[in-house]
């Protein structure tokens, strides 16, 4: 049997309770070395072989895992935060599937929550925005022309721009091109949740590229624009309204 679990943004306790009881059981661990929190590790037992998906190719992969089924053992292939997320996953499930290896998913902590909660920000403010794009800008693997930064952007919602922190600058032309004012909010969390190593650049689309030049981040950052981040102007949300009943509050008058 196999468990695919996502290990979280990098703090060790953002690992579901479900994800850490298979970590702790597993017989092998392949994990996303390039990002996984080895933290997280030291759940497994000690007798546990693990490997490092980093150095490994799909059919290196694949084959760590048929040799464990043969021989009756629980594998976890760990991924960093959801697996669902650029997370290289679906060939791994087709190629499972294919060979009759039995598995199933257990979700994870993704970075863009986690750099909500740094930054203590909600993405879906009333009368701002109530959609959040996650996207990413083309680099090896490329992105759909309809989905270009530029055609995102005409829709003014939250921004998570992952795996293009390196690009900032092709992401500021981008926006603006796009019809961003160059004094739009833009915030990168560089890992976020990580204990000890997180850090938080606020600024507008017009100083980010320079600020976070000089903090020297170039990877492993969550980029994050859009007018959620400076607004005071959102309306309170009828959950909580007084004048508002739902099914489990009548409204006070
Ligand atoms: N499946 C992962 C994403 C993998 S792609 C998830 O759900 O988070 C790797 C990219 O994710 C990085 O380039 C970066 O943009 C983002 N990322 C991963 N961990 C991060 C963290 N702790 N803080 C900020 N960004 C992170």
């Amino acid at each position: 049997m196999v468990h695919i679990v996502g290990a979280g943004p990098g703090d060790p306790e953002l690992i579901t309770v479900k994800g850490q009881r298979f970590l702790r059981e597993a017989d092998v661990v392949i994990y996303a070395g390039s990002l996984v929190n080895e933290e997280i590790l030291k759940l497994c037992k000690p007798e546990a072989e693990i490997y490092n998906s980093a150095q490994m190719m799909l059919e290196e992969i694949l084959h760590v895992i048929s040799l464990a089924e043969k021989a009756g053992k629980t594998t976890v292939r760990l991924h960093t935060g959801d697996p669902s997320i650029y997370g290289a996953v679906q060939e791994q499930m087709d190629a499972m599937t294919e060979r009759g290896i039995e598995f199933d998913v257990t979700p994870g902590v993704s970075s863009f929550l986690a750099a909500a909660a740094t930054l203590k920000q909600e993405y879906t403010l009333p009368g701002v925005t109530q959609t959040v794009i996650i996207t990413r800008r083309g680099g090896r693997t490329p992105v759909p022309d309809s989905e270009s930064l530029k055609k995102l952007a005409q829709h003014q919602t939250t921004l998570c721009i992952f795996l293009s922190v390196n690009l900032l600058d092709e992401i500021k032309r981008d926006l603006m091109s796009a019809g961003f004012k160059s004094s739009t909010p833009v915030a990168v969390v560089y890992k976020a949740s990580w204990p000890g190593e997180e850090k938080v650049i606020r600024g507008r689309l017009d100083t980010i590229v320079q600020q976070v030049k000089e903090a020297n981040i170039d990877r492993t950052a969550m980029i994050i624009v859009g007018q959620c981040l400076n607004s005071k102007n959102y309306q309170k949300s009828s959950l909580y309204s007084p004048q508002f009943s739902h099914m489990f509050r009548q409204a006070r008058y």
